[in-house]
């Protein structure tokens, strides 16, 4: 279980994010959603590892992450993506997702190297599989479409096997059909059993896939529920929703 314990981040004056706590428990699919400048990209950065927090706890199965970086926290189970696609893209997509899951190999200590080989290109097409790149496996990661680089680096992710994924809009620059059936695809995941955190400024896009959707305004949670609930809640409508946006 993620648990996030009245998390401060400051950039001198600025009170990014001023005190969130919540809970992301094995196969909950959670969103974290607001207006520009909420401090989601801040809230999600610090969870991942990326700052050095101003106050407050992150703790994963009760242990904190404070001080742990990116390697650190994907041998505690914990993966994450990029808003704007990392992939290696001199590499085929078959050789990313390899890569990846020879890495994941790796981590466990794994000596006879041929045996990795195999080990890892049946990983790597099982993953293709998973995330509907199967035809796209020999296509160099450069000429992908930008929906399929979303896939591949989410296939990446899912090399390591993590127990909790971290998304930082998943779906961004997504064309609607591909923007649904990458959600579905994530919400899967956390039906699996993963526990699923991700960013997002589309409203869409949270509902019918996250479980519980938490609404950041000016650093702190104004509201938190479901979809529906969130979307009744006066606060949020007022503040987020009625300013006639679906994006932040
Ligand atoms: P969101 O992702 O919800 O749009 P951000 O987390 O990017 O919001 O930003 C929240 C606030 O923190 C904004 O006022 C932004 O200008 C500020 N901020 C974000 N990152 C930095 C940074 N690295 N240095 C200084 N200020 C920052
Ligand atoms: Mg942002």
């Amino acid at each position: 279980m993620l648990q996030v314990q009245q998390l401060v981040k400051h950039f001198g004056g600025v009170k990014a994010v001023d005190g969130v706590s919540f809970d992301v428990a094995p196969g909950q699919c959670v969103a974290l959603i607001g207006p520009n400048g909420a401090g989601k990209s801040t809230c999600f950065a610090s969870i991942a590892g990326q700052y050095r927090l101003t106050g407050g706890r992150v703790l994963w199965n009760g242990q904190s992450l404070n001080g742990l970086d990116a390697r650190a926290r994907l041998r505690h189970g914990i993966a994450r993506t990029f808003q704007v696609a990392q992939v290696f893209e001199a590499l085929t997509v078959l050789q990313n997702v390899q890569l990846a899951a020879q890495a994941a190999l790796g981590l466990q200590a794994i000596s006879a190297f041929k045996m990795l080989d195999k080990c890892s290109l049946d990983a790597a097409r099982g993953l293709l599989e998973q995330t509907g790149l199967q035809t796209l496996a020999d296509r160099d990661a450069l000429s992908l479409p930008y929906g399929a680089k979303k896939r591949l680096e989410l296939a990446i992710a899912l090399a390591a096997s993590p127990a909790l994924l971290l998304l930082d809009e998943p779906a961004a620059g997504l064309a609607e059909q591909e923007r649904s059936s990458l959600m579905q695809l994530v919400r899967r995941l956390a039906s699996g059993g993963m526990a699923v955190l991700y960013t997002e400024h589309n409203m869409d896009a949270v509902a019918g896939v996250a479980d519980r959707v938490l609404v950041l305004i000016e650093g702190r949670l104004a509201a938190q529920g479901t979809f529906d609930e969130i979307a009744r809640d006066p606060a949020v409508r007022q503040r987020y929703l009625g300013e006639g946006a679906t994006r932040g």
